[in-house]
């Protein structure tokens, strides 16, 4: 997997060379390549920006210099993402759609944006991070380049990624280390039994108790055994009468 990512601030990337990330670009296992907008002016002082037509507050980014930039990465299989508050938010199903893309552009607006007609030029796809408004597009191409980089083939060492939240529709269990006893907090037992079947039955309605206190309705799109319905009809009930008191 190849990320071109078309940026003004390609010093604020030193996160994603980090890590797991950073490990997974050293072993080639996918390439972070930056790519400076700013490279891509015909101004002599360099300029970038230019005021909004009909006015309003702050500056826009140029259509031609984003093009001129855009076309020195662009090849047969890019797909194009401009991350923006205006587009599709970003949640584990388009991730796992994204990691299976071989060249992925990620284009970082800045200041108050990008001119449109560049954008419905060359993008296939504005996605958000959330209903807020950040400074530039940077923070959000670095929270999209790691989270589909860790569903790449051969970036996590070990396939964790089975159990984590979202990947079963569910939230994950609680998990523990050493030492055994914090603060005269133990390990759950069954944790410690070293039966795997007990372990991964615990691990399964933990899973569904956690999803259930924080995100109810993330259980109404799992399938769910007759057990597993009734367990948590009973959290359900605990619930209730909790309310009541
Ligand atoms: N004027 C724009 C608007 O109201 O929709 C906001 C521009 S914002 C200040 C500058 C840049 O930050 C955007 O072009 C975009 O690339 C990025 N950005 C800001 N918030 C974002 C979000 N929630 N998700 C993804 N990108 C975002």
């Amino acid at each position: 997997m190849k990320f071109d990512i078309l940026t003004l601030f390609p010093e604020m990337f030193e996160p994603i060379k980090q890590s797991i990330i950073g490990r997974a670009t050293k072993e080639n296992k996918i390439e972070i390549n930056l790519v400076n907008i700013r490279d891509f002016s015909k101004d002599k002082h360099k300029k970038v920006d230019d005021t909004p037509y009909g006015g309003g507050a702050g500056m826009l980014m140029r259509a031609d210099v984003v093009y001129d930039c855009y076309n020195s990465v662009k090849s047969s299989k890019s797909k194009v993402i401009y991350l923006s508050p205006k587009g599709n938010r970003l949640n584990q199903a388009k991730v796992e759609e994204l990691a299976k893309e071989e060249h992925l552009v990620v284009l970082c607006g800045h200041y108050e944006g990008i001119d449109q007609r560049v954008i419905d030029k060359i993008v296939d796809e504005e996605i958000s991070i959330g209903d807020y408004v950040l400074t530039g597009g940077e923070l959000p191409a670095m929270v999209l380049v790691d989270s589909v980089s860790r569903y790449v083939d051969g970036v996590l060492a070990q396939d964790s990624r089975l159990e984590e939240s979202f990947s079963n529709g569910l939230l994950e269990y609680p998990q523990y280390t050493r030492p055994e006893i914090f603060e005269g907090m133990e390990v759950p037992e069954v944790l410690k039994s070293g039966h795997h079947k007990n372990i991964d039955k615990w691990r399964r309605e933990q899973s569904l108790r956690v999803t259930f206190e924080k995100r109810p309705e993330l259980l109404e799109k799992v399938d769910l055994t007759e057990d597993e319905q009734k367990f948590i009809k009973s959290l359900n009930k605990d619930f209730k009468k909790k309310e009541e008191i």
